[in-house]
């Protein structure tokens, strides 16, 4: 966990967070592209190569693929599995599962990292439910990411809105991260917590922010995969994530469209035209 002397936060350059904005607007395509075609009868296999294709299209590069021997370029979980599944060819969607897909990828060796969780037909209004709830404690989270603010602030502002959605266990085994020239930098994000505390929050940061939420406990097991992290009592799961650069016009949510999304009352969008095009390399 953060403490006051954990190392100190990589500040990118402007030219650097044109480079993860591109790598987020592929993560982003791609992660459409495998939600659009999350439907009964498809495998996870089946929804790895459809963003690999994406990736690849796009310039990019898989930043999960060969990650510590990682063997796809997705996670995908499934229903009581929390985070860092694998894609696999006999696992079937079936009508009802509730699917998170998370995805990473770099442009010039500048990463981004985002998650959705969609449900395979129709789920069930407590499914549902779970689903509209962690996405929106992300974007409070995100709202929180602003030039000033502690890091503390981020974490509090996912819990507080979690609590207020209903009785979800926050899981505390795998957080978010700060993210750059590696997708997994310090700090560590937490999605729990007291505000005001943490690192000073300053422009060129970059953060993955990714609420995990339970139906039930919010404790973890390992299965024998190496990877696959699930519940322990078998409660099912929702995972969101986007990575948010801090800019000195408000949080830039690197890896939303580029239009820009309404995040509540708030739209959180591109702060500025020239730092959206990518810029030549060198
Ligand atoms: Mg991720
Ligand atoms: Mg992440």
């Amino acid at each position: 966990m953060w403490s006051k002397r954990a190392p100190g936060v990589q500040i990118k350059t402007p030219a650097q967070l044109a480079f993860m904005w591109e790598a987020g607007q592929a993560v982003a395509a791609a992660l459409r592209a495998a939600a659009e075609a999350a439907a009964p009868g498809v495998t996870t296999a089946e929804l790895d190569a459809i963003v690999a294709a994406r990736i690849d299209a796009a310039g990019a590069v898989p930043s999960f693929l060969g990650y510590h021997g990682f063997p796809a370029t997705i996670c995908t979980c499934l229903n009581d599995e929390i985070v860092h599944g694998i894609p696999g060819a006999s696992r079937v969607l079936r009508e009802g599962d509730v699917l998170s897909i998370d995805c990473g990828a770099s442009v010039a060796g500048w990463h981004a990292d985002a998650a959705v969780t969609v449900g395979v037909g129709a789920v069930s209004t407590a499914h549902a439910k779970l689903i509209g709830d962690c996405e929106r404690a992300l974007w409070q989270g995100l709202a929180a990411a602003r030039a000033g603010a502690r890091l503390s602030d981020i974490s509090h502002a996912v819990e507080r809105s979690v609590r207020a959605a209903g009785e979800y266990g926050i899981v505390e085994d795998y957080v978010g991260h700060g993210i750059g020239s590696e997708m997994h930098m310090d700090p560590p994000v937490p999605n729990y917590g007291r505000p005001g505390r943490g690192p000073v929050l300053a422009e060129g940061m970059a953060l993955a922010i990714e609420p995990l939420l339970v139906l039930g406990s919010p404790d973890t097991r390992l299965l024998d995969d190496g990877w696959t992290v699930v519940s322990e009592d078998g409660g099912w799961s929702a995972h969101f994530e986007h990575t948010v650069a801090i800019t000195a016009e408000g949080p830039w949510v690197l890896t939303a469209p580029a239009a820009g999304v309404l995040a509540g009352n708030q739209v959180i969008a591109p702060p500025a035209a020239a730092a959206r095009q990518p810029l030549p390399a060198g």
